[in-house]
This record gives C-alpha cells, sequence and structure tokens, in this order.
C-alpha cells in the first residue's frame, strides 16, 4: 500500500498517478440543487449500508475508494446525479443502467438517480458486487510478490 504524501490517499501500486486535491467535495457540491444534494447524500448513505469508503474528488467526478476506487459519482445534475459502477462484465439484462461502455477489463455501468427510490435492491445488488470487487483485488494484490 502506498500512501500519497500530499494528499492522503492511499494506492495499490507505488507512484499511482492520480489527481491529488484538484477540488474538495464542497466544489462539486456548490450551486447544486437540494434534490442533487439530498440524492448524492442518499447514495452514499446506502453504500455506507454495504461497507466504508473513503471520498476523493478529482478533476471531474467524485470516486470513491477502499482499496481502489470502485465507483465514481460523474456528474451532479440539475435534478439527478449519475454515477458510474465498474463491473467485471457485462450486465446487459438490468433495467437501472442507461449505458454500459468499455474500458480494457471493466464494464462502466452508468446509473442515473432522480428520485432515492431509484437507488433500488437491483442497483444496490450491483453496488455490493464492485464493492466485494475492490476487497477480492486487494487480496490478490496482497499475496503476489511484489
Ligand atoms: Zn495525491
Amino acid at each position: 500500500m502506498w500512501t500519497c504524501t500530499t494528499c492522503g490517499q492511499q494506492f495499490l501500486r507505488n507512484n499511482q498517478s492520480h489527481s491529488c486535491l484538484d477540488k474538495t467535495e464542497a466544489d462539486f457540491l456548490r450551486g447544486k440543487s437540494e434534490v442533487t444534494v439530498g440524492l448524492y447524500q442518499h447514495f452514499l448513505a446506502q453504500y455506507r449500508t454495504i461497507g466504508d469508503f473513503k471520498i476523493h474528488p478529482s478533476k471531474s467526478m467524485i470516486s470513491l475508494a477502499k482499496n481502489t476506487r470502485f465507483c465514481s459519482v460523474h456528474q451532479l445534475g440539475r435534478n439527478f446525479l449519475d454515477v458510474c459502477i465498474p463491473l467485471p462484465k457485462v450486465f446487459p439484462d438490468t433495467l437501472c443502467f442507461h449505458k454500459i461502455g468499455h474500458i480494457d477489463k471493466q464494464v462502466n455501468h452508468y446509473v442515473r438517480f432522480y428520485d432515492k427510490e431509484d437507488l433500488n435492491e437491483e442497483v444496490l445488488h450491483y453496488m455490493k458486487m464492485a464493492y466485494d470487487l475492490d476487497a477480492a483485488k486487494a487480496e490478490k494484490q496482497s499475496t503476489q510478490p511484489s
């Protein structure tokens, strides 16, 4: 585990490139509607029922990280919240994702919340999957000779 001395973020790899103190959470929330801020807080609260994590704001998004970044809040819209959940494969038969995109081996699944009820059991299921994947990655890393 490597800790950046500037921003205090932890990474599995030494000198992992990352955005360092570009923006704060407050920068993202400034000027946003009550609805959007409420959705954001609801999303974090729901994710905390799965497990603990830290928030890492960067230039364009707010990442959620435990050992690695396992999820990100992509956009705080006027009355909605866009979240990206990276999963190990494509899950096409879902109702919750409006966009699915590949980046290397990970498949980004995008979900948009307009209402707190949009964060339903289906979304929670995939949120947990992304969170568990992070733990699995950390375990793999720790058993590899460095
Ligand atoms: Zn840093």
